[in-house]
């Protein structure tokens, strides 16, 4: 028999954000009580890079979504985007922070769409975070 938990996560696995991670699961009572989805750029894989690559990290994604779901019978997903994101070029592919902000941004809108669409029932909760947040 399976343990169920109350969230889970889907994070890029960029170190730099462990120490935040921990404190969000610590904080929110979600250590030992959400399933993890530590990926390079997370989120970001779904909606950015070629076209292969997007539909592979989809299919992949979804797939251990859905697997998780079922298993665990969370209701709610959190995503986190990152600031200096390297699946997203890092900070040096914008000119200023607000350009970066607004390119996560427009890409986290097609996402909550994209995982709304896809795991019906399930409250999709996404969030940039900018650096001195972490
Ligand atoms: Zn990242």
């Amino acid at each position: 028999m399976s343990a169920s938990m109350k969230a889970c996560v889907l994070c890029c696995s960029d170190g730099r954000l462990g120490p935040w991670l921990f404190g969000f699961l610590t904080k929110n009572s979600l250590l030992g009580h959400s399933d993890l989805l530590i990926l390079p750029g997370g989120g970001i894989s779904l909606v950015h890079g070629s076209w292969w690559r997007r539909l592979l990290c989809r299919w992949l994604i979804v797939s251990w979504l859905r697997l998780l779901q079922a298993l665990h019978s969370w209701e709610t997903l959190y995503v986190f985007h990152h600031e200096d994101c390297g699946a997203a070029g890092g900070s040096a592919a914008f000119d200023y922070n607000i350009e970066e902000e607004h390119w996560h941004g427009v890409k986290i809108k097609f996402l909550e769409n994209f995982l709304r669409r896809r795991l019906p029932g399930v409250s999709i909760k996404i969030s940039y975070l900018p650096k001195n947040n972490w």
